[in-house]
């Protein structure tokens, strides 16, 4: 590794795991042990400077300064709902911005993350995609929500034992599909599971694709963590639309891709989001056609009431009906859980998670097609009961 010594170029040391710091400390003449020290400072501390790192040597300190920086994210916004779950917007430059949400429970508490400004997947519920996609976060910005969260949150809370940790569970279910930025995902994942940085156990750490089948197969050689797979819908006819994934990765080859990955996944299931849309993917019959589906994958299902957002076009499930499709489910050996929508108060909610994107794709023929798409399967959708496919 080159180390970039121009002054406005400072290499950010937050988003380099053990290797990668290892690496860096080759390159200024120091042994590999001070890499795991400065891992621990920067990630189990919550050091910003290094003047802070009171046993390095000055000298290394002063190089360091030369050379290196500590740079977490710039937060715009935060704001607390009256469930205690607290949301950060993220600056992340160009007039973009990502979001990160804390939700606190009993017995845990979980941390939602973003790895991309935006997202180019287009997945018709949800706000992240409506507004496309502007770029790749880097491992820095990716680990660096975790870290500010950490730290504010064990700040606010007069936690002092760098050993207790607030955050028990990270998810990357923020904005973007952290698949298609492996590169900077991976390091970010290596530092959540690493014990001198946050220590984490691979089942406590999900990443949640769309279905990125190849990409599965990546994750699973180079960082099996617990997988979500947003599944959303019983068949290709009605996935193809509502996920534009679909069309290039169709149901069967997911569902193979996720056998494969169950062999060295730290669970022995695969959690499926499915995203509960009023009159689209809620009917019983769609039920049961999704117990026949999964039959061969040890699964979970989660069940998550649309939440709308300004300009959706689409509904949320009645209670009724989410509970009718989780009773089949759950009647046919399938574990199903029903999310609780929290942080609704403050747009925290699933599929809320929208900053604000300057989009550079082709963002206006996306919503024309997404009104076509939405008039087709809410129209397709509008039978009487005794009419279901
Ligand atoms: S649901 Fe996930 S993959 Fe689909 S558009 Fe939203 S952020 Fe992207």
């Amino acid at each position: 590794m080159s180390v970039i010594s121009n002054e406005d170029q400072k290499i950010n040391l937050l988003g380099l795991d053990q290797e990668g710091l290892k690496s860096f400390c080759a390159s200024m003449g120091e042994k590999p042990f001070r890499a795991v020290q400065l891992e621990r400072w920067i990630h189990r501390r919550g050091a910003k400077n290094f003047d802070e790192m009171t046993d390095l040597a000055k000298s290394f300190r002063a190089k360091l300064a030369q050379v290196a920086e500590i740079k977490g994210p710039e937060i715009l916004r935060d704001k607390t709902a009256s469930d205690e779950t607290r949301k950060w917007l993220v600056d992340v430059g160009g007039g973009n911005a990502v979001e990160m949400v804390f939700i606190p429970e009993k017995d845990r508490g979980t941390l939602c993350i973003s790895s991309q400004a935006g997202c180019a997947m287009n997945c018709l519920f949800c706000s992240t995609g409506k507004q496309g996609f502007n770029r790749n976060l880097t491992s820095s910005e990716i680990i660096g929500q975790l870290w500010h969260a950490e730290h504010t949150l064990r700040k606010d809370r007069g936690v002092t034992d760098e050993n207790e940790r607030v955050i028990s569970n990270v998810v990357l279910m923020g904005m973007g599909e952290p698949l298609q930025n492996l590169e900077a995902v991976v390091p970010a994942l290596n530092l959540m599971l690493d014990d001198h940085a946050y220590g984490l156990s691979r089942r406590r750490v999900t990443v949640s694709t769309s279905g990125l089948v190849r990409q599965i197969d990546k994750l699973a050689e180079r960082c099996p963590v617990a997988l979500a797979v947003s599944l959303h819908a019983p068949n290709n006819e009605l996935r193809d639309k509502i996920m534009p994934v679909n069309r290039k990765h169709p149901i069967e080859d997911l569902l193979a891709a996720c056998k494969r990955y169950l062999k060295v996944a730290p669970r022995d299931f695969i959690t499926f989001e499915y995203i509960m849309i009023g009159g689209v993917n809620d009917s019983e019959e769609q039920a049961r056609e999704l117990v026949r589906l999964v039959k061969d994958v040890p699964c979970k299902f989660n069940l998550i009431p649309f939440n709308p957002f300004p300009g959706s076009g689409l509904l949320r499930s009645p209670e009724q009906s989410v509970k009718a499709f989780s009773k089949i489910l759950n009647d046919a050996g399938i574990v199903c859980t029903i999310r609780k929508v929290r942080g609704d108060d403050i747009d925290a909610a699933c599929g809320q998670l929208a900053g604000e994107i300057k989009d550079r794709t082709k963002l206006a023929e996306k919503r024309a097609d997404r009104q076509i798409i939405i008039k087709e399967i809410t129209s397709s959708s509008t039978r009487s009961p005794g009419e279901e496919k």
